[in-house]
């Protein structure tokens, strides 16, 4: 076992850690304050190559390993946690699809644009009533002569209303349950039919567009369709487990951005004539907090681990996914008690880590449907 990062994997760090010290902090709060798609910091991200991170050169990627790509999302969610989300569901959910599943003319004509970051990509599987229970989904696709009719909607979309590519999974079957889910490369500016309803006002992840769409008999080409009919629910589960690392990884990132804003904090500030940080119950908490972020960082590049190594990464992925959610949540928490009553104001960033933070226990698998997939997977071993 080597817990030595390569020396690609530490240039990684440092590239994306200078890019978020220098572009990324100093806007930080702003993107949080107007909540409006930083497509300033986006174009930049493209030519550092940071919208493609784990695809091959040959499809416009920067063709890192998975330990590496988890390395910069953990660096540009230490920056802002919108930006996490903006470039996970871009690369891990709607670039992965494509990568994964696409026909080579399909990833050379849809995944390239997405990996140089020409286009922005989303992936549309929830709906208003079909969220953890992804089989009663009620979107439909019916095949009228070369193309698919689609109608339905998806509500909470990451990147919904930028997007140029969405993969969109319906129904093709609505008898068969999840065997009758099929997935669509879906263009918004050239498909008549989609409709963007709005996006949310939400607690956190600002910046990143959360949007409701709406599909009135959208007409999508039949060679659109990513792989089989039949096929749209193993995929969706597929890229969610690769997504659940990059969670991890914003996890993670987010919880350090709350330790090292904390512990300048805890240096600075001086009660009963002594720092903070000197008070044996505030040094306590950044040493829990600390514990618990390296912890985290290893269940993150375990599941890494097993997937680069082709091994079974379910459980490795929800387990990393599910202790990082809960420790940035934990971790952010404890920044705010550090910083006291300036904590709870926005004077510090120490209340956005907070919000930010709490969103990675609801998507791409609550940390009680994770629980049940680990459990699942204890109890059969
Ligand atoms: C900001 C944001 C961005 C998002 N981005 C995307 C995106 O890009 N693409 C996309 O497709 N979706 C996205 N989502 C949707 C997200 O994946 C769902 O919200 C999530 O899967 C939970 O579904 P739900 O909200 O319907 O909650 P529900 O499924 O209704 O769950 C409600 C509660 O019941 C619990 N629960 C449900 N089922 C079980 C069970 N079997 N066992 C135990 N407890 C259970 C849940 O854990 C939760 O506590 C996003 C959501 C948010 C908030």
């Amino acid at each position: 076992m080597d817990f030595t990062l390569s020396a690609e994997q530490r240039q990684i760090r440092e590239m994306v850690s200078t890019f978020v010290d220098e572009e990324v902090v100093p806007v930080a709060s702003e993107v949080d304050h107007d909540d409006e798609f930083p497509a300033d910091l986006v174009d930049e991200m493209a030519e550092l190559g940071l919208l493609g991170m784990p695809f091959p050169e040959e499809y416009g990627g920067a063709g890192l390993d998975y330990h590496s790509y988890a390395i910069g999302l953990e660096e540009i969610s230490r920056g802002s946690g919108g930006l996490g989300t903006i470039v996970a569901a871009h690369t891990s959910l709607a670039g992965n699809m494509l990568y994964e599943f696409g026909s080579e003319d399909q990833k050379s004509e849809y995944l390239t644009p997405l990996a140089e970051g020409s286009d922005i990509g989303a992936f549309a599987l929830s709906e208003a009533g079909a969220g953890s229970d992804v089989p009663s989904m009620t979107t439909t696709a019916r095949k009228d002569g070369d193309e698919y009719v689609i109608d339905g909607g998806k509500l909470w979309i990451s990147n919904g209303s930028v997007a140029d590519t969405i993969t969109l999974f319906a129904k093709t079957d609505p008898e068969a349950g999840n065997k009758g889910i099929s997935s669509f490369i879906v263009r918004p500016d050239e498909d008549d039919g989609f409709v963007v309803e709005g996006t949310e006002e939400k607690l956190g992840d600002k910046g990143c567009p959360t949007a409701e769409l709406r599909f009135d008999d959208l007409r999508v080409p039949a060679d659109r369709m990513l792989g089989e009919e039949g096929e749209g629910f193993v995929q969706a589960l597929k890229t969610l487990n690769g997504g659940r690392i990059t969670i991890a990884a914003r996890g993670v990132g987010i919880a350090r951005a709350a330790l090292e804003e904390a512990t300048d904090y805890a240096n600075e500030r001086e009660q009963f004539d002594q720092p903070i940080g000197e008070f044996q119950a505030i040094k306590h908490k950044l040493a829990d907090m600390d514990t618990k972020v390296q912890a985290a960082k290893l269940l993150m590049h375990r599941a890494a681990d097993r997937k680069i190594r082709d091994e079974d990464f379910i459980k490795h992925a929800a387990q990393a996914k599910l202790y990082a959610s809960e420790v940035s949540r934990e971790v952010a928490n404890e920044g705010i008690q550090i910083h006291g009553g300036y904590g709870y104001t926005k004077d510090f960033p120490a209340e956005r880590f907070y919000r930010d933070a709490k969103l990675n226990e609801i998507y791409e698998g609550t940390s009680e449907v994770l629980r049940n997939t680990i459990g699942d997977q204890v109890l059969e071993s």
